[in-house]
């Protein structure tokens, strides 16, 4: 089957033949692929979203992505939040310290409903490494795209409890009384589903309808497993414990060679002892994981080198925060400053405080200058933040070939020094976006994101970052960091069909020139719909009503 959409403008992303009018884009329903896109003329048959009779155009995009987020931290920022690092994470941790797993998961699944409303389609996220296997338990589920038929294939139940939906029930959100706007139309059960929301969901009691599950519900996802121990014994039992954790995510994959070449091991198998399938709608390039050695002053040189080690086997893409604070490099030089003399401290870490003197690291200039050192750089790995660098580090990163996550928002929230962005882009570096967490951010949608770095590396300074290359960094850049170029973040044929369905005044003329600026001034409320893998996700009900 195929899905065929017809928008007034299609912009397939920032570098090939950047804007169709009167556009069609046809998309493979098995595959959830793009099959072609086009200037062709409309075609009323079998197409969705004809936009005759409506008061209003689009403009269909890639979906945007966040190359860094922690969705664990979805917790907001208040008048009261420190914003000296040491003090922060201290905050955060006192505030985490009373969560359950199941708390945690709820956090997160607002962080997938966020992201997707935002129009967010792919995220780079961390997630701590005793976390992990829960996580995946949690998103496995939703691989799942099966046709059901209620009745038949599901017991259908009364929704009197949460518990017994999240067992046997078929459940069907009444659109229009969804207060938060959310259309969630696709049906949800399965024993590992937690809806809190159950109030605005009625039975289907049509036995015999059959309901296709479109249950996409979290954007695609990297998953960084973050790893933390700066004693040096620590670093074995580290080892062991991500092995165990990667052979519990392998045991749902095979040993496809294509895909473990790529650094991942999902493929479209599925294992029959274990409640966890998939059929056309296949999980590769849906969730993959990756690792996160947390940052120079967290992990230690033991640990950095094994895991160097043991990734020429896993071939696993990484993410580093690295050089976000000044006292990053006083810690490494002399072991002094906010994070030495005040982080570690409070963590009961200060006999860790001093690595110039543990490591002999005060003979590298800089963290980058240290990973480098260490084999830790590589096209494999991004830095997060990467705020405080020089001219050598520069050098290093662009010769490593390794990638920088910007985090604007996140980073003037610590005032740290502002990214040489203009510098890096020069120098060929591939720079993508992220939001960080919402504890030291405003909000975690792309959008906002990139209308902030639009603000300073644009209007404040020179026009010396167009909203063009902006835009590249937070779609095509992004993709290429979490290892999926060319299938998100484009909307080439053969790519995934991840797209954002905006609408647009009828009379709003776009062009090539305008067109990436105009994309930055829209909000959320301009976003029609979502779609992921082909697949409606997120339907703006409010868009439509006006
Ligand atoms: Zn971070």
């Amino acid at each position: 089957m195929m899905i065929k959409i017809n928008s007034k403008f299609i912009l397939i992303n920032s570098e090939v033949f950047p804007l169709l009018k009167n556009a069609e884009l046809l998309i493979d329903e098995n595959t959830g692929k793009i099959k072609s896109v086009s200037e062709a003329a409309c075609n009323k048959k079998n197409t969705v979203n004809s936009e005759k009779d409506k008061n209003y155009s689009t403009l269909i995009i890639p979906g945007l992505l966040n190359a860094h987020i922690h969705t664990e931290l979805t917790i907001e920022a208040n008048g009261s939040t420190p914003h000296i690092f040491s003090e922060w994470v201290i905050s955060l941790i006192k505030m985490r310290m009373n969560l359950s797993a199941q708390e945690t998961a709820a956090i997160r699944k607002k962080a997938y409903e966020i992201s997707i409303k935002s129009g967010v389609t792919a995220i780079g996220d961390i997630v701590p490494l005793e976390q992990f296997e829960e996580y995946i338990a949690n998103c496995a589920i939703n691989y799942k795209a099966e046709n059901y038929t209620a009745g038949k294939d599901f017991k259908l139940q009364n929704l009197n409890s949460k518990d017994e939906a999240g067992k046997y029930g078929i459940a069907h959100s009444n659109s229009n009384n969804n207060n938060n706007g959310y259309d969630n139309r696709y049906v949800q059960y399965g024993k590992y589903d937690k809806y809190d929301n159950y109030d605005n969901y009625d039975i289907d009691i049509n036995n015999d309808i059959t309901v296709k599950r479109f249950n996409i519900e979290h954007p695609r996802i990297k998953s960084y497993i973050e790893i933390i121990g700066l004693a040096p014994s620590l670093a074995d039992i580290k080892i062991k414990e991500l092995e165990k954790t990667l052979n519990y995510y392998y045991k749902y994959c095979n040993n496809n060679e294509k895909s473990k070449q790529r650094g991942f091991y999902m493929s479209d198998v599925y294992d029959k002892n274990d409640d966890f399938q998939r059929s056309e709608y296949t999980a590769e390039d849906t969730f993959l994981p990756g690792l996160s050695p947390h940052s120079v002053y967290s992990v230690s040189k033991e640990l950095f080198k094994k895991l160097s080690e043991k990734n020429k086997e896993w071939k696993l893409d990484m993410a580093i925060h690295t050089s976000e604070h000044k006292s990053e490099i006083s810690f490494l030089k002399e072991g002094r400053g906010d994070i030495a003399e005040n982080l570690l401290n409070a963590l009961q870490l200060g006999a860790f405080s001093n690595p110039s003197k543990m490591y002999g690291t005060a003979n590298y200039s800089t963290p980058a200058d240290y990973l480098n050192s260490i084999e830790m750089l590589s096209s494999k790995t991004a830095l997060i933040h990467a705020n405080e660098i020089n001219e050598h580090d520069i050098q290093i990163i662009k010769d490593s070939g390794a990638s920088i996550v910007h985090c604007p928002r996140s980073n003037d929230f610590f005032n740290s020094s502002r990214l040489p962005l203009r510098k890096l882009l020069d120098n060929n570096i591939n720079v993508g976006l992220g939001t960080d967490s919402l504890y030291s951010n405003s909000s975690i949608s792309i959008l906002d994101e990139l209308k902030y770095a639009r603000k300073i590396h644009n209007e404040e300074n020179n026009h010396c970052v167009s909203s063009k290359e902006l835009f590249k960094m937070a779609t095509v850049n992004n993709a290429a960091i979490l290892n999926i170029p060319h299938l998100t973040g484009t909307l080439e044929t053969g790519s995934y069909a991840d797209f954002i369905i905006f609408k647009i005044p009828k009379d709003l003329k776009l062009t090539e020139d305008n067109v990436f600026d105009k994309i930055i001034d829209f909000e959320e409320k301009d976003i029609l719909k979502v779609f992921i893998g082909g697949k409606e996700v997120y339907r703006n009900v409010r868009a439509y009503s006006v």
